[in-house]
């Protein structure tokens, strides 16, 4: 029997519906599990103690399972820019050090909704700007399968949590990749669905027209049944769509690849490390050996993505950032003695270099003189990349990229770079400004150097089913990656 905390999320889920797993079990193997590997990971805001966690399963426990919650018992890790009522939610600020929401965000409802038991915040770049969740104000997130190296960003804390068997699933958000691209680097599944799929209400803002909310898990299915239990229509939230949720779960434990038409876009392909590269063709070589069939495709003007990116993405940040003043959330400087000041100090505390430097980017940008050579340019560079996906998916069913151009790097590589930084989510936020949705799948491990390789699979909007089907098709014929050795 292998140990409790290695199961996969439906294992445990349907061993808890049985009554042969016990919540209290579930969530206390999860707690000595994150006790032996959090210390050198650093995968947890120690934000939810487990003792509250604790009172939660037992009363489970005691009223016994249920099996009209998908979820009943199963422990779950939320990204800490997600608001989980009465424990802090930060967005990895100082800013918010304090800030104790009184409500759930709409995600954190439906979970527990579900049965699920919330037993951590985890760490994320300071407002999920970063690539590799060295810019939390509190900790720096290692990667599972070497601890000098970065479990990419900004949901490193979610995927780095998932892969090493703390938690059996996770939610995180994706404003430019920062959900594919961590699953890619730590070796998990992750999913971003459709612009609209899932409410962001009780979601810290980044990029508002960009953000969405996903899961991480170690299998599609997991993910899968993830997914379901988060989307749906809000009312509090304007853009979460009214659109019908198919059955995800199903979706992914019936889904086929034969017959689909798989695009292959050739921006993507180039610029990749000859590792990557490798996995993720042997990977496609496998999809085409299970009936798919592979298009050759062209996004052309993904090209600009990265520009018009970290133009639109900054603007939004600039203005959603700027409510952090010192006055209605968070940390207030208490030295000074005027309201200007006040802002002032307040902010440059509360704030870190990167998000400053966002701040400085997205202000430039947006103000009067600038706004037609930047905002304006990319918002119509925006539209000409959302056209070059309709284009594909006319011949094409999904399409298929490498998570990232390469495998995680050592930590503090790109310290004083960060248009390097910025140049790792070239793979990923193209898909953001279109608002389509993506899943990765680990795809094996680098030649050279022995560490995991995502694929991407990207659908038309509201393809979430046919993206978990393909995927899981896939993913379930694929060499297993075996254990990250970092935690082992
Ligand atoms: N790396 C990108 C950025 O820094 C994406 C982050 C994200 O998706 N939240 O903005």
């Amino acid at each position: 029997m292998p140990s409790l905390h290695t199961l996969s999320l439906l294992t445990v889920r349907d061993a808890l519906a049985r009554g042969e797993v016990t919540a209290s079990e579930a969530a206390a193997a999860c707690f000595t599990r994150i006790r032996e590997t959090d210390g050198s990971l650093g995968a947890i805001l120690p934000w939810i103690d487990e003792e509250s966690v604790l009172e939660r399963a037992k009363a489970l426990d005691d009223a016994g399972p249920d099996p009209s919650k998908p979820l009943w018992g199963v422990p779950v890790a939320v990204k800490d820019c997600i608001c989980v009522k009465d424990y802090p939610t930060t967005a990895g600020s100082r800013i918010l050090e304090n800030f104790v929401p009184f409500y759930d965000a709409f995600v954190v409802e439906r979970l527990k909704q579900a049965g699920a038991v919330i037993i951590a915040k985890t760490n994320l770049d300071e407002f999920a700007m970063g690539s590799s969740t060295e810019h939390s104000a509190f900790k720096t997130t290692r990667n599972p399968w070497d601890l000098s190296r970065v479990p990419g960003g900004s949901s490193g804390g979610s995927a780095a949590c998932v892969t090493a068997f703390q938690a059996y699933g996770a939610l995180g958000t994706d404003t430019g990749g920062s959900i594919r691209q961590p699953a890619g680097l730590c070796g998990c599944v992750g999913i971003k669905p459709t612009y609209g799929r899932v409410s962001r209400y009780g979601v810290v803002a980044y990029g508002s027209s960009l953000d969405q909310v996903g899961a991480l898990a170690r299998d599609v299915p997991d993910a899968a049944l993830l997914l379901q239990v988060i989307a749906g229509h809000d009312p509090r939230e304007a853009t979460c769509a009214a659109v019908p949720v198919d059955d995800y779960l199903a979706a992914a434990r019936d889904g086929t690849l034969k017959g689909v038409r798989i695009g292959v876009p050739k921006e993507f392909w180039d610029g990749n490390s000859a590792e990557v590269d490798a996995a993720c063709r042997t990977a496609l070589a496998q999809a085409e050996k299970l009936g798919a069939v592979l298009v050759d495709v062209s996004l052309p003007h993904t090209r600009h993505g990265v520009a018009a990116y970290y133009i639109l993405s900054p603007a939004e940040a600039s203005t959603n950032l700027a409510r952090f003043d010192g006055v209605r959330y968070g940390l207030r400087d208490k030295e000074a003695h005027e309201l200007l000041d006040m802002y002032v100090k307040s902010r440059s505390k509360g704030f870190g270099e990167e998000v400053q430097r966002r701040i400085l980017l997205g202000t430039f940008v947006l103000s009067a003189g600038y706004y037609d050579a930047y905002y304006k340019k990319a918002a119509q560079v925006r539209r000409l990349i959302l056209e070059d996906y309709t284009r594909a998916f006319e011949r094409c069913d999904l399409l298929a990229a490498p998570a990232a151009p390469t495998t995680a790097w050592p930590l503090g590589q790109n310290k004083d770079d960060p248009v390097a930084v910025y140049r790792q989510a070239a793979r990923t936020l193209s898909l953001n400004l279109a608002g389509l949705p993506g899943m990765t799948i680990p795809a094996g491990l680098g030649k050279e150097s022995g560490l995991p390789v995502g694929l991407q699979l990207f659908a038309p909007a509201f393809g979430e089913a046919a993206l978990l089907g393909a995927g899981a098709a896939l993913f379930r014929e694929l060499p297993p990656l075996g254990t990250p050795g970092g935690v082992a």
